[in-house]
């Protein structure tokens, strides 16, 4: 029989599937332009975005590339990048 390709199956599961392994393109938090306003932290699918004192990052782990923070980013604080795997 062949393995899942998920790690754990069935509902509430997405804290321990990591779905960040899904990505091909990563943000990039510049901490120059930042003003604290936080919408990358609001408009992110995946709630993967934390910081404070305008040092914003996203937890890896968990965001999936899809670039809609460096999108919405006023302060253009934010760029997306090819991953190197
Ligand atoms: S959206 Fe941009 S300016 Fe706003 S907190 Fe995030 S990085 Fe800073
Ligand atoms: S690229 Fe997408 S998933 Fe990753 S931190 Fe930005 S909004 Fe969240």
């Amino acid at each position: 029989m062949s393995k899942p390709i998920l790690t754990y199956t069935g509902p509430g599961t997405s804290k321990a599937n990591k779905t960040g392994a899904w990505r091909t393109n990563v943000p990039i938090f510049k901490h120059v332009t930042c003003n604290d306003c936080r919408i990358c932290v609001v408009v992110c699918p995946d709630a993967c975005v934390t910081g404070e004192d305008s040092v914003y990052e996203a937890n890896l782990d968990f965001c999936k590339g899809c670039g809609i923070c460096a999108y919405e980013c006023p302060k253009d604080d934010i760029d997306m990048k090819l991953e190197e795997k």
